[in-house]
């Protein structure tokens, strides 16, 4: 056993639950056209996490696959609707919805696909046109 951090997070209806651990690669808010259409919300609160952090602890089977592009597998559950998580598999981590793990503590980071966003926030944190360089992006900031 090790010490590090764990939090818990479920579905909209809990037939879904898993667990992350350790601390994200990443977190922030999303503003591009298909985090908007698929969570029907103006921003996607994201955390970003190495594929072993994140464990399926109940509902395994009842998770749903969408994928648009080959970027993004987006997982829900077949019974709620809820979102869970959404796979990146060129980046080679997992995004999974603030939102969902109501325990972590949240820090924002950075703001992405700022270019597409339909409602600014002026946080002071960076504004990327795209994404990150590490990212696969420009890496061009944009004001806020
Ligand atoms: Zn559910
Ligand atoms: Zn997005």
């Amino acid at each position: 056993m090790n010490n590090e951090k764990k939090y818990a997070g479920s579905c909209f209806c809990g037939t879904v639950r898993f667990t992350v651990s350790g601390d994200p690669a990443g977190m922030g808010y999303c503003h591009c056209e298909s985090c908007r259409q698929w969570s029907a919300a103006p921003v996607n609160a994201f955390t970003l996490w190495k594929p072993e952090a994140v464990q399926i602890q109940r509902g395994a089977d009842n998770i749903g696959t969408y994928s648009k592009t080959p970027r993004s597998n987006r997982k829900w559950c077949r019974t709620c609707g809820g979102h869970v998580y959404t796979e990146h598999p060129g980046m080679g981590l997992i995004d999974v919805y603030a939102a969902t793990i109501p325990d972590l503590p949240y820090r924002a980071g950075i703001h992405v696909h700022y270019q597409e966003t339909t409602l600014k926030i002026a946080d002071g944190l960076p504004k990327m046109r795209d994404l990150p360089q590490e990212m696969g992006g420009s890496g061009i900031a944009v004001t806020e």
